[in-house]
């Protein structure tokens, strides 16, 4: 698993580069990925060939575009095995689509009493929308504990949904803590009490197979960005006749199917939630972000990950100092790992790693509720993804080594 025998590597130009006179190790994924020169050449194309706007006219380009952009949604569709292509909104990431969910569902069900339940190691994309919802609402904002690896913990689960409980949303993959958690038993719990399951899959659907049927959620959310696709373009499914039945939260051009001067009415699903023109050339690249993961295979992916994490987690485990957050075990860590070393501030430690060549994240991780709960600021974080190797997990640990000696003896 060295950088020559990465079959994958050569599809992404970026990191073949020289920062601060060393090779660059790219270890920021879990905020954005890389993207292959395919879908680099695949956004380029479009506007070369077939830009047109979508669904509203019937002149060659536009239904070359359509075609297009309807044909991404089945892609996705698929990739998270969701029943039908009218449940995948296209919204502008993550945080967009928690968003709606809040605003549309939220807005329409949350009474006065009601309970919204969701953990401590939540991104604030899934935290605010319901803190504020619950504010205006005058319903209860509840937090389920972490148990002592930083999963959230399925026994206070039990303790916090309750029947009052009308919605309960949670990160499949932490952003912070590396944990997966656990969804299936979760969504099973909120059923029980007639509430919905809402997943934040920031960091799950890049990492591994996500099978909105098997997990049974309600709602999921996930950022194009995050996978291979690029910025700006991200993902809200949700269940047909939950979707049918919420309002849309944008008005505008497309979502409508008839407008008269003083009432409207709304066009189907998917395009409901997708008022003006759209992100398309963004939806079609991760048409083809998804067709190169299938390329690979997403269990390939995770398990490639997790032969990462069993070498490096050890070996980061092995420097002095070095205190990192979420489960000891490396079966149970996935590829997205935060630590700090004692005395030093994490950016002075990113500082440090950038001046090496390797770019990994600091600060709070828009989690300020769980460094709170840790007793911490900050952290540095370190996250692989498929076309990391082994050579850049050892240039990581060498290079936390050589900060940590020129911060304590002013040698690098
Ligand atoms: N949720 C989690 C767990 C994340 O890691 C992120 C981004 O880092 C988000 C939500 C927000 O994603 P976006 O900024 O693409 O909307």
């Amino acid at each position: 698993m060295d950088n020559k025998n990465n079959q994958w590597r050569k599809d992404f130009p970026i990191l073949d580069q020289v920062v601060n006179d060393e090779q660059l190790v790219y270890l920021d994924n879990a905020a954005t990925t890389q993207k292959p020169q395919q879908i680099i050449d695949d956004i380029m194309a479009f506007y070369q060939n077939d830009n047109a706007n979508v669904h509203r006219g019937v002149h060659t380009l536009a239904e070359r575009s359509t075609e297009q952009f309807e044909e991404a949604r089945s892609k996705i569709q698929q990739f998270i095995n969701a029943k039908h292509s009218d449940e995948i909104i296209y919204t502008k990431g993550t945080t967009d689509s928690l968003n709606i969910i809040a605003r549309s569902y939220g807005e329409q069900n949350i009474q006065a009493g009601d309970e919204i339940v969701i953990s401590y190691l939540e991104h604030h994309s899934n935290l605010i929308p319901w803190q504020q919802l619950a504010l205006k609402k005058h319903a209860t904002l509840k937090y389920i504990d972490l148990d002592e690896d930083g999963f959230v913990d399925l026994n206070d689960a039990k303790k916090k949904i309750t029947d009052k409980t009308k919605i309960v949303s949670i990160a499949h993959v932490s952003n912070v803590l590396g944990v997966i958690n656990p969804i299936k038993q979760l969504a099973k719990l909120a059923h029980q009490h007639g509430a919905v399951m809402v997943v934040d899959g920031a960091q799950s659907v890049p990492y591994m197979p996500v099978d909105v049927q098997d997990l049974d959620c309600d709602f999921l959310a996930f950022s194009g960005h995050k996978m291979l696709g690029p910025t700006g373009l991200g993902i809200l499914y949700g269940k047909e006749d939950l979707l049918n039945s919420m309002p849309p939260v944008d008005y505008g051009g497309e979502m409508i199917s008839f407008v008269h001067l003083f009432d409207t009415t709304w066009n189907d699903l998917p395009w409901k939630f997708e008022a003006g023109t759209p992100n398309i050339a963004g939806a079609i690249a991760l048409g083809h972000a998804v067709d190169y993961l299938n390329s690979i295979g997403m269990d390939k992916i995770l398990d490639y990950e997790n032969q990462l994490v069993d070498y490096v987690l050890p070996k980061l485990q092995a420097i002095d100092d070095l205190i990192i957050y979420g489960p000891r075990d490396p079966q149970k860590h996935t590829s997205v790992i935060s630590f700090n070393l004692k005395g030093l501030h994490p950016h002075d430690l990113a500082t440090g790693l950038d001046m090496e060549g390797v770019a990994v994240r600091a600060g709070h991780h828009c989690a300020q509720p769980l460094m709170e709960y840790l007793g911490i600021k900050a952290t540095a974080r370190a996250s692989f993804y498929f076309y990391n190797t082994k050579e850049d997990a050892d240039t990581l640990v060498n290079s936390i080594v050589a900060t940590k000696e020129f911060f304590q003896n002013g040698t690098i």
